[in-house]
């Protein structure tokens, strides 16, 4: 059925709860653990011999309800729902990373994933990222270390586009695999999985949860990738489970022991907020593109950043590889931090806060507030400058919100 389905449909329909009361949403399971009838059981589940929960770190049922939905959305083979999307990218980079190994990842970054990255340093984990997001940029630095190649679909905020199915093919051309942040694009707009990437992560906090209620991450993984025992000896104790071996030595091993779980009263949120996500993007979508164009045609002295626009360097790209639109979020340069500063003071309908994805538009100035801790190199590399506004597109009433900026943008000078 999902195949011929579009997204809405197997997004409402596409995954069969075990359901015995008929209720019309998944319950929240508040229950830290799982009684059974005898020790035998317990054993069973213990070993993976029988499907069952025993411990809430370790799965529940409102929370593999959230999961099964977001392996139907992304077209992988599982996933594990995490207590971030920070925590979700911890999980999926540690699960196969030592000391010694290099990850080769993009330029712009969301700041949080470059801080992770910064701290992993003490791990012995170095990063190298590219300065262009092409795949011969990424290529050309891989070494006999490297053992992840990583981007995000749409980089927050450098509105950057990664070609994931060159990428995909040059990592997997090196036995590498592909890890892809899909916040700022969510599956409506792509499914990396499809295009090559071998495992996605989604900060299901943003476009998935939609309504900002809940902080959560999710990790998809595409379950094709053959890890090669030499290159990923963590994985090595899992090698029965082939592809699968990365998906075991998460779910058996540091997901489990890292304490990073999803709490069932957020996995309810998310499943709620994830019935909207299809007609929450074409409406913010929609919203963007139409805001984005205006506001190139408002004023000479505002740069304004949007893969949708003719302008944007990433255009054709966004054209070829998405779906519906071309993501809610836009970036602006307005001259100066003062200016920045006075525009976002005089808009009357945003949220100032640090937040994308929520049903309403959201501004913030990065440099001072999300970046911060940047250095001036990785704040280049990030495409933030001192001038910049990122917006959030929400489903507002899009004359207002034209007229809102218009107002602010117009009466500050
Ligand atoms: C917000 C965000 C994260 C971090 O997710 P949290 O749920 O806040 O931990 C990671 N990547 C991107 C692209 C994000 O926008």
């Amino acid at each position: 059925m999902e195949t011929e389905c579009g997204f809405n449909t197997v997004l409402l329909h596409g995954v069969e709860d075990n359901n015995p009361f008929g209720t019309t949403q998944v319950p929240i399971y508040q229950s830290s653990a799982f009684r059974h009838e005898n020790a035998e059981e317990l054993e069973k589940i213990f070993n993976n011999k029988k499907a069952g929960f025993s411990y809430t770190r370790i799965g529940n049922p409102t929370v593999e309800a959230f999961e099964k939905r977001i392996t139907k959305l992304e077209g992988g083979a599982a996933s594990v729902a995490c207590a971030s999307g920070m925590a979700a990218l911890f999980n999926a980079i540690t699960n196969i990373l030592q000391s010694g190994d290099e990850i080769v990842a993009a330029a712009g970054l969301y700041g949080g994933t470059v801080e992770l990255f910064d701290e992993l340093k003490a791990f012995g984990i170095t990063t190298r990222y590219v300065t262009e997001n092409r795949s011969e940029a990424y290529e050309q630095l891989i070494t006999d270390k490297t053992r992840v190649i990583f981007a995000e679909t749409i980089g927050n905020p450098k509105l950057d586009v990664t070609d994931i199915r060159a990428v995909a093919e040059m990592a997997h051309s090196h036995g590498l695999p592909l890890i892809v942040d899909n916040t700022v694009a969510t599956p409506y707009l792509v499914q990396p999985i499809k295009l090559g990437a071998d495992v996605v992560v989604n900060s299901s906090s943003k476009y998935i949860n939609g309504n900002s209620d809940a902080i959560s991450g999710v990790l998809t993984v595409g379950g094709s990738f053959q890890w090669e025992e030499e290159r990923y000896p963590l994985l090595k104790p899992y090698k029965q489970f082939g592809p699968m071996a990365y998906l075991a030595k998460l779910r058996n091993g540091l997901f489990r022991n890292t304490g990073a779980c999803l709490a069932p009263q957020n996995a309810f949120l998310n499943n709620l907020g994830l019935e909207t996500l299809g007609l929450r993007m074409e409406r913010q979508c929609a919203n963007a593109l139409e805001l984005a164009r205006f506001l190139e045609g408002l004023d000479a002295d505002i740069k304004v950043n949007y893969p949708g626009l003719a302008a944007s360097p990433y255009h054709g790209l966004a054209e070829k590889q998405f779906h519906g639109g071309y993501g809610a979020i836009i970036t602006v340069r307005t001259g100066s931090k003062d200016r920045a500063f006075r525009i976002i003071n005089a808009l009357k309908l945003p949220y100032i806060l640090s937040n994308i994805g929520d049903t309403k538009t959201l501004v913030i100035h990065p440099a001072s507030t999300i970046t911060a801790h940047l250095t001036e190199e990785e704040l280049q590399q990030s495409g933030v400058y001192d001038d910049l506004i990122r917006i959030s597109v929400g489903i507002e009433d899009i004359e207002d919100l034209k007229r809102d900026f218009e107002n602010a943008i117009k009466g500050e000078k």
